[in-house]
């Protein structure tokens, strides 16, 4: 097997630990001669892997009691609408901070249920910054205000949260969930998918402030609603048992490593990898974002001409390097660093990086 130097925006890399320990355990996890995938989610086996999980997650990320872990399915995406669904109650508008096309999709599926508000929007300087937000203009009657904490596509990343706001501040963090440590105080409810950072798909992470629960719809219908799902403990249906699982020894794994700090402290050093050679490339190399809205977890550049940029990424393919490519809405260059992408792999880029810039000054 040749090595392969997986840079993809998510799906992402699993650590190798964890996809070793579930390949043991598939035929025959704790001696029940089943794989988990296998069995019943009423089972007390399967619910201790369930609870597990909660527990793990609220320990490596200090989510404070007053805080509800909930396992849910239908992605993110499906929480662009869950949150206006449970939220955007009648007479109320729902505040959104625009920074790339994330949000401008969770701000679409909130307006197809009731009345937004755009707070701030970086759009027209092509999404190079998180804007800055002023929340004494938050209209009066806002329901909650929505921010994506990373944007995987523009590569941007909030360095801090909204301060002292004083309705429900929702986070999507999708890209940048368990790489850097919460200010809990600051946020009523964050969500994402686990594909990125968090284990594999079919699971979508919700941790919710308790009492945000309080004033959410009551005429929601039931699979749809926080409340049904908090009261079963994300049980009220087949929870995705598998990608639960796999979430469960991510966490086990981040928690060896030294937890959500340590993850957060690489990916400081592993980005810096990357940024040092685009910063001295005397303009071979071009970030995208402006340098203080720069993200831990997405590099995005640009090479000179779209004929360089070609020949970076086939080159870069032939040597074993995979997800390169920028999304297909922004095109260029695009590295994607979540919390299972070795270091060794980034200094193998880096060097990559220098040695094609070499050759084609
Ligand atoms: C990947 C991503 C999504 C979409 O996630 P799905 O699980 O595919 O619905 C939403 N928001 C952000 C910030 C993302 O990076």
């Amino acid at each position: 097997m040749t090595t392969v130097y997986n840079f993809n925006a998510g799906p992402s890399p699993i650590p190798a630990p964890v996809l070793e320990k579930a390949k043991e355990e598939m035929f025959n996890f704790e001696q029940s001669n089943m794989a988990v995938m296998e069995m019943s989610h009423r089972s007390p086996l399967y619910e201790k892997i369930h609870f597990h999980a909660m527990d793990q997650l609220r320990e490596i990320f200090h989510i404070p009691e007053d805080f509800d872990i909930l396992f849910l399915q239908g992605g993110a995406s499906l929480q662009f609408s869950m949150v206006p669904l449970n939220f955007l109650t009648e007479g109320k508008s729902a505040s959104y901070v625009l920074t790339g096309s994330w949000s401008e999709k969770a701000q679409k599926e909130a307006a197809a249920l009731g009345n937004v508000h755009t707070l701030a929007s970086s759009k027209d300087q092509d999404y190079k910054w998180i804007p800055h937000v002023d929340y004494t203009e938050l209209p009066e009657n806002s329901a909650y205000v929505h921010i994506t904490s990373n944007n995987t596509i523009y590569g941007t990343q909030w360095p801090d949260f909204p301060n002292n706001v004083n309705i429900p501040v929702i986070a999507d963090m999708s890209s940048d969930i368990l790489s850097r440590e919460i200010p809990w105080e600051k946020l009523d409810m964050v969500y994402a998918g686990a594909q990125k950072n968090a284990g594999m798909s079919g699971v979508t992470i919700v941790i919710m402030r308790k009492s945000l629960l309080e004033s959410a719809n009551s005429k929601v219908p039931p699979s749809l609603s926080y409340k049904q799902h908090a009261s079963k403990d994300s049980l009220y249906n087949t929870p995705p048992t598998a990608a639960i699982y796999i979430t469960g020894l991510v966490a086990d794994w981040i928690n060896e490593q030294g937890g959500v700090e340590e993850m957060e402290r690489l990916a400081k050093e592993k980005a810096k990898l990357v940024y040092d050679i685009i910063d001295d490339s005397n303009g071979f190399y071009t970030g995208h974002a402006a340098v203080s809205s720069r993200s831990l977890m997405n590099i995005t550049f640009r090479l000179q001409t779209e004929e360089l940029e070609k020949a970076f990424l086939t080159e870069a393919k032939e040597a074993g390097f995979v997800g390169l490519n920028g999304h297909r809405s922004v095109g260029g260059c695009r590295v994607s660093n979540y919390n299972a992408v070795p270091i060794e792999h980034v200094e193998v880029l880096r060097d990559f990086m220098i040695s094609f810039m070499k050759r084609n000054k």
